[in-house]
């Protein structure tokens, strides 16, 4: 598990430092009141291993700046420091077998209850196995999403996570690796850490933020190759009950990719995939640099002209 590891290097007060220097105090409003916002990144190596991309970085910097406005929490960094940010701790870490995920996280360390507050730009990075994901069974959850007016889930902050954490525990018990999560109307929200995307008479539906998902990058990035592919692609509430007749279902997420699921609870899905399919090879085709694409925009972290050898 990605989370598990414990790489050299983290980038911590405006530096690189080693992973057991990067420590918050116990009195920061950070830990007392779980006040952070972050993002998950994802940088692939192309398909030959010249070139060292990371998805979509500017969207994500733009929707950290957006999480932080909302909880008010301060953000002095502009992209430049962000992919700097991210250029220096990934050149420190990049190995040329293994693809990485980067955590970006906007930790408050000063200030409380909104009043004095400053806040530190931390990321992480971890590595992860190249290869693309297997099929999962997934469930809907007795938990469910928060809605906008207690706990926006537009607002990536570790806050909303604590739903997510229960729902995969309620999963790991039912065997399901991932969860779905019902808004206060009973309809699909999202899953604990990804966005639905579901197949029915070959148009792909997704749920809208508006009830209850995160404005997922990756949809975007699948929105944009369905354009291209002539798929048609639509934004709208889904039903709990759609996700059992669904001709195909899958998630995705930056760091879940695009996952295929083969079994919903005790319902199983058809075995024949072939929108998602189409969709997953011009994904990969995309972030691997076969065939590049602009709604999967990369920024380049290490080519021939900036290798590895001269950090
Ligand atoms: N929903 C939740 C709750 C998530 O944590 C994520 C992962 N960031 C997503 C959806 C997918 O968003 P993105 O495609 O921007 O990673």
């Amino acid at each position: 598990m990605v989370q598990l590891q414990k790489p050299e290097w983290i980038f911590f007060d405006g530096a690189l430092r080693p992973w057991d220097e990067a420590v918050l105090h116990v009195g920061v409003e950070s830990v007392t009141r779980g006040v952070n916002v972050f993002e998950g990144l994802k940088g692939y190596w192309s398909h030959d291993a010249k070139s060292f991309g990371v998805v979509a970085l500017p969207r994500h910097f733009a929707r950290l700046q957006r999480s932080a406005r909302l909880l008010h929490v301060p953000c002095p960094y502009d992209l430049d420091y962000f992919q700097d940010a991210c250029r220096q701790l990934i050149r420190s870490l990049l190995t040329p077998e293994r693809d990485m995920w980067l955590r970006a996280v906007l930790f408050i360390v000063e200030g409380h209850w909104g009043v004095g507050d400053r806040a530190d730009l931390v990321m992480m990075a971890y590595h992860q196995d190249k290869q693309r994901p297997e099929p999962i069974n997934i469930g809907v959850s007795a938990w469910q999403r928060s809605a906008d007016a207690s706990l926006p889930p537009r607002v990536k902050a570790a806050a909303n996570y604590q739903v997510a954490r229960l729902g995969r525990i309620e999963g790991r018990e039912r065997g399901c690796s991932e969860m779905v999560l019902l808004n206060r109307h009973g309809r699909v929200a999202e899953a604990t850490g990804s966005c639905i995307l579901m197949v029915r008479d070959g148009c792909v539906a997704t749920t809208p933020a508006t009830e209850g998902a995160l404005e997922s990058i990756t949809v975007d990035v699948i929105e944009g190759l369905c354009e291209s592919l002539g798929i048609p692609f639509v934004r709208r509430p889904i039903d709990r009950t759609e996700l059992l007749v669904a001709d195909e279902l899958a998630i995705a997420g930056t760091l879940a990719e695009l996952v295929k699921v083969q079994r919903v609870d005790n319902y199983d899905l058809p075995r024949e995939t072939p929108v998602l399919d189409t969709i997953a090879d011009r994904f990969w085709d995309a972030v691997r640099q076969v065939k590049p694409h602009p709604a999967a925009d990369l920024t380049i972290m290490a080519d021939e002209s900036h290798p590895l050898e001269a950090r």
